[in-house]
């Protein structure tokens, strides 16, 4: 019984140079670990696109976001999402920032209302189309659906290189 509470007594110890080495070792071991899982986060897990909330703004022309379904939002190389009440919004802000400087654009399909990557989304342009900001472009994930609407309103169904020119 006496052996186990001698070497806890002993391990306790602040006082041996050894211990300050091992903690050392640890921390850069746990450092140089985070680093890496961070990196490999970056290079290998896809973005995501975040939901909306209730006291969400437009970054662009910091309206609030009420119309959740003319909504849009980018993810900046650097990690931050931006969100827009309305596509015109976006794509002005996106034209600033450059697009070399954002990883990933998303649409909310007007149908579904869930988010799609810019490149799986059909986008219909027109002024008779009615925006929260006069954007005049709505999205959808469903082609045969957007064309359907694209008579309609006389607009024309374009792709996502089309409306950040
Ligand atoms: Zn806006």
């Amino acid at each position: 019984m006496t052996k186990p509470l001698q070497c806890s007594k002993k391990c306790k110890s602040s006082t041996q140079p050894g211990f300050w080495f091992r903690g050392l070792r640890i921390l850069f071991g746990g450092v140089l670990l985070g680093a890496v899982v961070f990196c490999g986060a970056c290079e290998k897990a896809p973005v995501k696109p975040v939901d909306i909330s209730a006291n969400d703004v437009c970054f662009y022309c910091k309206s609030p976001i009420t119309e959740v379904a003319f909504a849009g939002e980018f993810v900046t190389k650097s990690g931050f999402v931006r969100k827009f009440d309305d596509i015109g919004c976006l794509l002005a802000d996106a034209k600033k920032v450059g697009k070399k400087n954002i990883q990933a654009f998303y649409f909310i399909d007007m149908v579904s209302k869930k988010w799609f990557p810019a490149e799986e989304v059909h986008f219909l342009r027109s002024d008779k189309i009615r925006t929260p900001r006069n954007g005049g472009i709505i999205a959808f994930q469903d082609a045969s659906k957007a064309q359907q609407i694209a008579s309609r309103y006389q607009a024309e169904l374009v792709q996502f290189d089309d409306i950040l020119k």
